[in-house]
């Protein structure tokens, strides 16, 4: 910097000289954006000419420069998917890719962007919701967002896209005239009844309000009539009974963590291996049918969202069940609508698998050479535990101590109270501590005998 020679200068021209000169600095130089025409480069090196190509980040937004070093702005395939980067605005606004949300693209769309900015197709989430964008390509390009209209799922549901473009959830849709209602999962209804009692035909249109014997019968389309539900811990009567294994947590919850080898470990990780393994030695025995909910899934957060979006009379129905049976069947038809969740009702024992974790007080992340153990959870108004107390038993035959009573009678657990709200023997088994390291310990060692326990239990009782 000269600064002797600005000095010298009187006020006035030592200002336009000075605004000149950062104006020239900051628009060509410092920054590196560079334009002449209609052609726009970067140059990522201060003082060298050499330019940008390709995708590249500046200032936290990405834009694309050609083999040239040119902007190039609209839809640009790359890797194979479109994107689009803005075709209007000042050096260094235009060219900016868009990303992660809904955009509009010169007044149509809107169009939906992913985080990596490619244009999204079919359907798919954006923030809480569900949206269902062209699959069929206009000007060249997918991705169009659809609305007030009905599409197809990849995975065969019927779905209906709202005037906002969300996918209609656990709601009836007013559509020329008729009336049509969508689950949990977006499907729509057909030749059954909705959970507030209309039914609707084959096509899904509304007919008239049903009986109280055709919501039962719609409750147990599957397998039973609600007034036959199951009485819990009784044998299915025909055939081979059905268990099917819940992996506890999951979906973004990692359940309790305990410490093992210096690293954390988390207890949606052991349940599902624990699960797996009891899964394979029930299947092993063919003496029962074995299911185990899809291990991406967290069986709670599944139930509880199905049933948080039923609302009965001014209420969730969630909030509503308390296991004496009274809504078994809106239950059972919620969870039924539920695409991810297998047909509840055929099973005659449900084994959700957790690990347990202790007060802050009591974490023993080294070992004192004390086991805590395990032990089952029921709801307090099931009957029949006979199932739940040989489990834990077997267990204890290993040489796990049982802590506490083998069976602990809870009203709280949700997943316990549905299945006993709709007449389904259920237990959540607490395998051991995963914050123990001697619970750990004799996990580690002895897992296999562990399951093996669990589903002799399991075939004792059913097989
Ligand atoms: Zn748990």
């Amino acid at each position: 910097m000269k600064r002797v020679r600005f000095r010298r200068l009187p006020a006035a021209a030592m200002l336009v000289l000075l605004l000149t000169f950062l104006m020239a600095f900051s628009a060509f130089a410092a920054d590196g954006w560079h334009r002449k025409g209609s052609r726009i480069w970067y140059t990522p090196v201060s003082g060298e000419s050499v330019r940008a190509i390709g995708l590249t980040q500046i200032n936290g937004h990405t834009y694309y420069f050609n083999k040239s070093g040119y902007l190039r702005t609209g839809w640009i395939r790359i890797h194979g998917k479109y994107h689009y980067f803005r075709t209007t605005g000042k050096t260094g606004v235009r060219g900016r890719m868009y990303t992660a949300g809904l955009r509009k693209v010169l007044r149509t769309g809107p169009y939906g962007f992913s985080a990596d900015g490619s244009v999204m197709s079919g359907l798919c989430q954006v923030g809480d919701s569900w949206y269902y964008f062209s699959t069929s390509r206009k000007a060249g390009v997918s991705g169009l967002m659809l609305k007030r209209t009905f599409a197809n799922t990849s995975d065969g549901r019927h779905i209906y896209l709202l005037k906002n473009g969300k996918m209609a959830v656990n709601r009836w849709v007013k559509y020329k005239k008729k009336y049509y209602f969508f689950g949990a999962d977006g499907n729509m209804y057909r030749s059954t009844v909705t959970p507030d009692g209309w039914k609707v035909n084959a096509r899904g249109i509304r007919t008239k309000r049903a009986s109280a014997a055709e919501v039962a019968g719609a409750a147990g389309s599957a397998s039973a009539s609600v007034s036959n539900l199951r009485k819990a811990g009784t044998k299915a009567s025909t055939g081979k009974a059905s268990i099917l294994i819940i992996c506890g947590h999951g979906q973004g919850d990692s359940g309790a963590l305990g410490k093992w080898g210096g690293s954390w470990i988390q207890e949606q990780a052991y349940t599902r291996d624990f699960g797996s393994r009891i899964y394979r030695s029930l299947a092993a025995t063919g003496r029962v049918n074995v299911d185990m909910l899809d291990t991406s899934l967290d069986g709670y957060t599944q139930v509880k969202n199905t049933l948080n979006a039923v609302i009965v009379s001014g209420k969730t129905l969630q909030s509503r069940i308390e296991g004496k049976g009274t809504y078994g069947a809106q239950a059972y038809n919620a969870l039924r609508s539920n695409g991810r969740l297998p047909d509840l009702l055929q099973y005659d024992y449900v084994l959700e698998v957790h690990f347990d974790a202790s007060a802050a007080s009591g974490k023993d992340y080294n070992g004192n050479g004390e086991m805590k153990g395990t032990f089952m959870y029921v709801n307090s108004r099931k009957s029949a535990t006979s199932i739940d107390s040989s489990i834990i038993g077997a267990l204890n035959g290993l040489g796990l101590p049982i802590c506490g009573p083998a069976v602990w009678r809870s009203s709280g657990l949700l997943n316990a109270r549905v299945f006993q709200e709709m007449g389904i023997s259920y237990g959540l088994i607490e395998t051991c501590f995963i914050d123990d390291r001697d619970d750990m310990t004799f996990y580690h060692q002895r897992c296999d005998d562990m399951a093996q326990a669990v589903s002799q239990a399991i075939v004792n009782q059913f097989g």
